[in-house]
Order: C-alpha cells, then sequence, then structure tokens
C-alpha cells in the first residue's frame, strides 16, 4: 500500500470529474421542461429559497424565450444564481419544495433552468444592472471594505456597488469565490467557471478584489476602519477539527479541506492520494473528499460516521453518488487510534457504537458497546467539521461564540461600523446562505451609511 499521485491515465481524470449534473442538450429540452411548470401561486420553491429567487417568474420568462429577462430575475435575488445552480443541494430546498412531489411525479428541474440562464449571461458578461448614482450628493460617495471574496463578501460587495458605493475586497488567495473556487468538489464547479463567475460579478464596476491581501496579517482592522466608511468581514472558516486521538499525526493523515484544496488548485494527476483511504465524517465535505479520492483512483475508500444513516448530515443525494462511486460506508463506528509503522499510517481502530437517547444536537447519542473494529489503510481524511479563525477574531476584540462572530439584528458587530455574515457568523453552511448574509449584511450598511 502507499501514497501516489498520477495513478490514472489522463483520459479517466477527464472523466471522473466531468460535470456531475450536464446542462440541457439545447432548447427544446429547456423549453419542455419549462413548459411542464405550472406557475404556482405563493410558489413553495420560492420560498424554500434561501435567498427567496423568483422561481415561477424565471422559468415563465424562459418560456416566451426572455433569457436576459430571466437571468436578471434570477441575479437580483442571488447573484451566484450560476454557481447555485450547480451546487445547492436543490433536493432539500427548491426542487423539493416543488408541487410535483406531492403528486409523485418528478419535480421541474429548476437548477437546471437557472443553469441555462445564468449561463449566456456569466460567459458573455450580459450587462443586466446599472449602478446609482443618487448617493453622490448625500455626503458624497462612500466607500466599504470587505474580507474574504467568497459567496458572502461578493454578494455583499455586488449589492453595495449596485448602489453607487466603492468597494475594495481584501482577499488572501490569489482568486475569487471563497470555498467555490477552492473547496467544492470539481465535479460540480470546474476552476474556469468559478473564475469567470467572479469576473461577471465584479463587472459592473466598483468592486476592487485585492489578492494575497491576508486580513491580520497585512492588513488590521484598524487601517480598514480609518480608511473606510464601514467594513464587512466575510472570511467564512477555516481551519479543520482536530480528531485528537493517538497517531493523528503519521504521514498519511489529511484533512478534507487541504486534501480538496488540492484538487481545487493543482492537477488531478498531481494530486496523491492512498490505495485504501477511510474519510471520517458524513457531512457534505466528507462526501466530498470520499468520492474525489475514489475518483482520482483510490482502489478503497471507506467512510467511516460514529452515528447510522439516519442521522448523517449529508443530504440522500450526496449518499448515493458516493456509494454510485463505489464508497464502503461503516455506520457506528468512532475512531480512537490510527496505527502507524515507520511513521506511516497503517491502520485505523475504532470503536463500536450504538445509539442512545437524544443528546444536546437533538440525534440520538452514540455510545460505546465495547467492541473495537480495525480497519487497513494507508490514508485518512479527516472531514469532521472546521472551526472558525478564533484568533484572529479574539485578536479584534471582535465578540463571538467559540470564534463564530456574534452579529446583532442589524449584521452589526460589537464593534461600530464592523458587519459580518456568512459561515463566519454561522459556523459553515451552504452557497446559498452566505449570498443571503452578503445581501443582509449590505442592507444594513447601506442603512448605517445613509440614514
Ligand atoms: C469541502 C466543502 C464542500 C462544500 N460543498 C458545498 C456544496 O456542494 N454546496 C453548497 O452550497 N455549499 C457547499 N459548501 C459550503 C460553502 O462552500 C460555504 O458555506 C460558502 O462558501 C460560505 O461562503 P463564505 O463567503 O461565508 O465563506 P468562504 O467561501 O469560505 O469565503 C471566505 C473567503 O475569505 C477569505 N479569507 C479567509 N481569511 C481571510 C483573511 N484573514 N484575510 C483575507 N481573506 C480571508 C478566504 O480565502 C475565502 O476566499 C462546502 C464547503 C466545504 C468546506
Ligand atoms: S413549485 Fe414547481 S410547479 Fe410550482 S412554481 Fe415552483 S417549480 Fe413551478
Amino acid at each position: 500500500m502507499s501514497i501516489q499521485n498520477n495513478r490514472l491515465p489522463e483520459k479517466e481524470y477527464a472523466e471522473n470529474f466531468s460535470d456531475l449534473h450536464p446542462p440541457f442538450e439545447n432548447k427544446e429540452a429547456a423549453l419542455v421542461e419549462a413548459n411542464r411548470c405550472i406557475f404556482c401561486y405563493d410558489a413553495p420553491c420560492t420560498k424554500s429559497c434561501p435567498t427567496g429567487i423568483d422561481v415561477p417568474k424565471f422559468i415563465k420568462q424562459i418560456t416566451t424565450d426572455n433569457i436576459k429577462g430571466s437571468a436578471h430575475t434570477i441575479f437580483i435575488s442571488n447573484i451566484f444564481g450560476g454557481g447555485c445552480s450547480r451546487v445547492c443541494p436543490v433536493e432539500k430546498l427548491c426542487e423539493g419544495a416543488c408541487v410535483y412531489n406531492l403528486l409523485h411525479e418528478k419535480p421541474i428541474e429548476i437548477a437546471k433552468l437557472q443553469r441555462w440562464s445564468t449561463s449566456p449571461a456569466i460567459e458573455n458578461k450580459w450587462k443586466l444592472f446599472d449602478r446609482k448614482n443618487t448617493r453622490l450628493g448625500d455626503g458624497g460617495r462612500k466607500n466599504v471594505a470587505i474580507v474574504g471574496a467568497g459567496p458572502a463578501g461578493l454578494s455583499c460587495a455586488h449589492v453595495l456597488s449596485r448602489e453607487g458605493i466603492e468597494v475594495t475586497v481584501f482577499e488572501k488567495e490569489s482568486k475569487g469565490g471563497g470555498l467555490m473556487t477552492y473547496g467544492i468538489a470539481a465535479y460540480k464547479v470546474t476552476p474556469e467557471f468559478c473564475a469567470n463567475e467572479v469576473d461577471f460579478i465584479t463587472s459592473l464596476g466598483g468592486i476592487e478584489i485585492k489578492y494575497d491581501h491576508c486580513f491580520g496579517k497585512d492588513i488590521s482592522l484598524d487601517d480598514l476602519q480609518k480608511d473606510f466608511d464601514a467594513v464587512y468581514l466575510g472570511m467564512g472558516v477555516g481551519l479543520a477539527n482536530k480528531l485528537n486521538i493517538p497517531g493523528e499525526d503519521l504521514e498519511g493523515v489529511a484533512d478534507a479541506i487541504s486534501f480538496i484544496y488540492d484538487i481545487r488548485k493543482n492537477s488531478y494527476a498531481s494530486v496523491s492520494v492512498g490505495e485504501k483511504v477511510v474519510v471520517i465524517g458524513m457531512g457534505m465535505t466528507a462526501i466530498d473528499a470520499a468520492t474525489q479520492a475514489k475518483r482520482l483512483g483510490a482502489r478503497e475508500v471507506t467512510m467511516v460516521y460514529r452515528r447510522s444513516e439516519a442521522e448523517k448530515n449529508c443530504t440522500q443525494v450526496e449518499l448515493d453518488i458516493a456509494r454510485l462511486d463505489g464508497c464502503k460506508i461503516q455506520w457506528l463506528a468512532s475512531p480512537v487510534a490510527i496505527a502507524g509503522e515507520d511513521g506511516k499510517v497503517k491502520a485505523i481502530v475504532c470503536d463500536v457504537m450504538k445509539l442512545s437517547t437524544p443528546d444536546n444536537s437533538g440525534k440520538p447519542a452514540p455510545v460505546r458497546t465495547g467492541e473495537t473494529i480495525t480497519i487497513e489503510c494507508d490514508m485518512i481524511i479527516k472531514a469532521t467539521g472546521q472551526r472558525p479563525y478564533e484568533k484572529l477574531i479574539e485578536d479584534n476584540h471582535l465578540e463571538n461564540l467559540n470564534g463564530k462572530i456574534i452579529v446583532g439584528k442589524s449584521n452589526e458587530t460589537n464593534i461600530k461600523g464592523v458587519f459580518a455574515g456568512g459561515d463566519a457568523v454561522n459556523g459553515g453552511r451552504e452557497v446559498v446562505d452566505a449570498v443571503q448574509a452578503g445581501k443582509d449584511g449590505a442592507a444594513a450598511i447601506i442603512k448605517y451609511l445613509y440614514q
């Protein structure tokens, strides 16, 4: 057993990482699907979208071939509407709420239709919005600093820019998009798409992204408060949780975020993967790590989770993807030690668990049975959640709960004029939640600047 790169021929990598949900093949196919929609009053699909996209309206616009109008309807609510059409867990959002489910029929393919309208807009950088000048007489043009060019930061930037406000985004990486670019599985969104989406968002004007600028290192909160009228913090969460078990420092133990980051930043062939991989966790990140390890050529991938299938954090659709990719699942197993040889991972030892009465999470608590199992492996990927940037937040005297920034109703932190949103506040949800948080933050900043 060994960890190595270049496990597959180039053609196989391309096939393994091709689009998970391909777009409609042609206009006729899109029209047939759009015409299935019955344009519900008080549409449940819209209500279940955290950004409140007017789904029946944009689908109706597709039926009349008004693709620009349709794209505008989507982007006015969600400027990441293109990315969201590829990465949103729609089975638990809009498509899960579609009335067709009640008739036991296939729900409308909302995500695919949304992709149909947003793709040409992003590819051709359609100018769908104007920047307001109306605020000019209102105390002069204002400027706002945003930390983080992820979905929260850029969604906030876009709304502010439409209002005529000058925005400077400080991003520690060399590309924008946040976890869209560096975290989400490559078979959902390609790096090229993410780069185009960021270009589309900034093409409105009034948004400058300063890449390779790290808040807390290259710039401080004092600097930002001095130079800008308001500050928005959208730096997400970044650090992988530790397992705190013996053997965690052995060669072959990786964290899912770094593993996926490597895949997103480098060529598939250059990323090393084990022959027998164990992934710890059962959330979206764990699924992405497991399926991508398999697609990089790992012979065997086993996912280990301390509860049962009923308590999993991922959706059924995601679990089905992992199963279809050939990943094995070991339910009711909790890692207690990693065994090694010559400094390298050799196996993982897990306590066998059973379920008891619910704990603080509301889910049945896993308790030890006294038995253990050992799974032979040469690579272990930890995907048991991420920790916020607690030290950075403490150093800046921001009120927080275990590193998650606390904001009031107005999205303002305990520091006047400093707002926050997205994963940095909620601890890690989905892209669409971060987009809405960015919109809410922008609305609060506009109120703060002009009242
Ligand atoms: C592996 C993985 C898979 C996921 N898959 C999905 C999925 O399929 N669908 C889905 O909807 N959601 C998914 N998510 C969740 C989703 O990616 C996040 O909820 C969303 O990106 C949060 O947006 P954000 O803007 O708050 O933070 P981020 O996307 O994390 O963006 C924060 C930005 O701030 C920058 N930054 C951080 N610190 C600093 C600093 N000190 N100075 C300057 N810049 C800084 C970061 O580089 C980053 O660009 C996934 C998450 C992970 C980890
Ligand atoms: S619930 Fe389904 S049928 Fe009704 S408007 Fe939404 S997509 Fe159309």
